[in-house]
């Protein structure tokens, strides 16, 4: 489908009143150049949404639901972002226009070709690095005789060994006509902090697992460490523009066929885990990138299968893990079952001890639903010795019943309820019909605290961390950086991701270095949290950003880089450890001095409290 030029989204942003569009489903009222109002998204009694109709954004401290009026729309119309835009265009008398031939678009899929060739070769050169050199022989110890993998099966994931030198890639990359900054952008290789302007090898003296995407273009790498020293144990391929880590599941290239053919995905966490079952033929297995699967993930798997084993660790982490997937899978027609590993055992070991195969398929056959599995760990955790402990916990449940659907498994899960509750299965049926389900918390907090009364009470929601004062001056950092794009362009380039403290911020940091025009451009459903950031720190009260304001709150970014860096000084050379303080002490007295002169006093708006 054609896009639309960039104008007409101007266009539209522009000619559509968002006081009058949020004005259709609940009261607004002025209050400074804000108009404030109960929330539309969740139920409330006292006002936390608020709407400024100089940006054209709205914001709700306590659902923190955000956005412009053509996410408004989206989100109460239940549009795609083309009908949205199309729908207030209407409205408003602005003509649309699409463009058949974006060339940003294009160049951008033309650099990312270059990034997916470089990728492959270097996945290719990694992998005959692992067979052929005699460096490699640890690696492949470990792999064969530890972990009990085959040649074959190693080769058709395309495992690999990266070298222990410090420029295998830096140099054969450009060598093959890459530029060093290609090789950046595929994550291939990083900047030295010791030398400024040299680069080296990413992955160095590590066992490599080329992670592709369903179509099987290599996307990045994942890499272990040899030895009980290697730190980090794993290391992966940074974000990029061409690998998403929460778009992509480990061996989803290879799995995608059993999965559609057998309706079954099965979700583990490891790498050797994947390779080890599909080993042993259980070839529908994927692993996600990180702890938490995904909704982008599970609508992934949800194009192929009807049906998502969650084979993890039943330790806590990998408890939550499961329910967070519950979470994000929402009300989708994909059924989540969980097979509980045994503590301490993951399935690469399993498949190692004799019967390990049929055991572990026995465990996914008799995975349980995933709410069932959610009534039973509540049921778990809950103290069930006082009336008091088995309230909580019937409180807890009730919901988790209610969102089963009527069911015979939830008829029987309300008999082991009840039973382990030592209650009538009277009382809890009647609870469930008083309805008292909970809204399901929003996910990815960021860093403002929430106000007092505001949002539902009933239940405690996880308490959110206060901002650090570094985290507020990195806030205050990029509203002012959206404020004055042109401005900002020339700190941009100055900033880089350790200068932020929180991974929220610091994808925030990156998306506005993307698109330092219109951040939430493209930006879909699944980023939610990233949408809320932005919006949020759109929403901060602050003076129009003017260069020296910039400086001043670079200067602050910068002085809390150092400041990290010299907490940490074991690793630094003694020249840079010198030059560092040295800056360090210059940037103080220039920031004393600022202050001094009174300029960069933006004020902390509500979500920098
Ligand atoms: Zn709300």
């Amino acid at each position: 489908m054609s896009r639309f030029t960039p104008d007409t989204i101007e266009r539209v942003r522009e000619a559509a009143d968002i006081v009058e569009i949020v004005s259709a489903y609940t009261d607004l009222r002025r209050q400074g150049e804000r108009f404030v109002g109960l929330c539309p998204f969740h139920e409330e009694r006292t006002p936390s949404f608020s709407v400024k109709p100089r940006d054209g954004f709205y914001y709700c401290f306590g659902c923190e639901a955000g956005g412009d009026t053509i996410r408004f729309v989206q989100e109460k119309e239940g549009l795609g972002f083309a009908d949205a835009v199309e729908a207030l265009a209407d409205r408003y008398g602005v003509e649309v226009e699409r463009e058949s031939e974006d060339p940003k678009a294009e160049e951008a899929r033309r650099r990312r070709g270059r990034l997916g060739e470089v990728l492959e070769r270097v996945a290719a050169f990694y992998e005959s690095y692992l067979w052929e050199s005699p460096k490699a022989a640890k690696a492949r110890a470990y792999l064969i005789e530890e972990r009990g993998l085959g040649e074959e099966i190693l080769r058709g994931f395309g495992v690999g060994f990266a070298p222990s030198a410090w420029d295998s890639i830096l140099t054969r990359g450009q060598r093959a006509g890459f530029s060093v900054d290609e090789l950046l952008a595929a994550g291939l290789i990083q900047r030295s902090q010791k030398t400024p302007g040299s680069h080296y090898d990413r992955f160095r003296g590590r066992i490599t697992f080329p992670v592709r995407d369903h179509r099987g273009r290599v996307v990045g790498f994942g890499a272990r460490g040899m030895g009980p020293d290697a730190k980090p144990k794993y290391l992966n391929s940074p974000e990029s523009e061409v690998y998403r880590k929460s778009r992509t599941l480990y061996g989803i290239d290879r799995a995608r066929g059993p999965i559609a053919r057998g309706g079954r995905a099965v979700v583990v966490e490891g790498y050797t885990d994947v390779i080890a079952l599909h080993g042993a033929g259980v070839e529908e297995t994927v692993a996600v990138m990180g702890t938490a699967i995904t909704p982008d993930q599970l609508k992934l798997l949800g194009g192929y299968a009807e049906e998502v084993v969650l084979a993890l660790d039943a330790d806590r982490a990998g408890r939550e893990a499961m329910l967070r997937a519950q979470r994000v899978a929402g009300s989708g027609r994909l059924r989540l079952l969980v097979a509980a590993m045994p503590e301490g055992e993951d399935p690469a070991d399993m498949m190692r001890t004799e019967g390990g195969s049929n055991r572990l398929r026995g465990l996914l056959a008799d995975a349980v639903d995933l709410a069932v599995f959610h009534v039973r760990a509540i049921l778990d955790d809950a103290d069930l010795t006082t009336p008091p402990g088995r309230d909580r916990a019937l409180d807890e449940v009730v919901p988790v019943l209610v969102g089963m659907g009527e069911t015979i498994t939830r008829q029987e899960m309300v008999r082991e309820v009840a039973d382990r509750l030592d209650a009538a299965p009277e009382l809890v049926a009647s609870r469930m019909k008083s309805g008292r389900s909970r809204p399901e918390p929003r996910p990815e907090p960021m860093t403002a605290p929430r106000p007092a009364g505001a949002g539902e009470q009933k239940q405690p929601r996880p308490r959110r961390r206060e901002p650090t004062q570094e985290e507020r001056r990195e806030a205050m950092m990029l509203a002012l950086c959206m404020d004055a794009p042109e401005t900002a362009a020339p700190y941009l380039d100055r900033l880089g991701p350790d200068h932020f403290t929180s991974p929220i911020l610091r994808s925030v940091f990156e998306r506005i270095r993307e698109r330092p025009d219109d951040p939430l451009e493209g930006l879909g459903e699944s980023e939610s949290a990233l949408i809320n950031a932005i919006t949020r720190l759109r929403a901060l009260d602050h003076e129009p950003a003017t260069k020296d304001d910039l400086e001043f709150r670079w200067m602050l970014l910068e002085r809390d880089r150092l400041d990290r860096a010299l907490r940490h000084p074991e690793g630094l050379e003694p020249a840079d450890l010198v030059a560092m303080q040295k800056q360090r002490g210059r940037l103080a007295d220039a920031i004393s001095s600022v202050e001094a002169r009174g300029i960069g006093g933006a004020v902390p708006g509500p979500a920098a409290r």
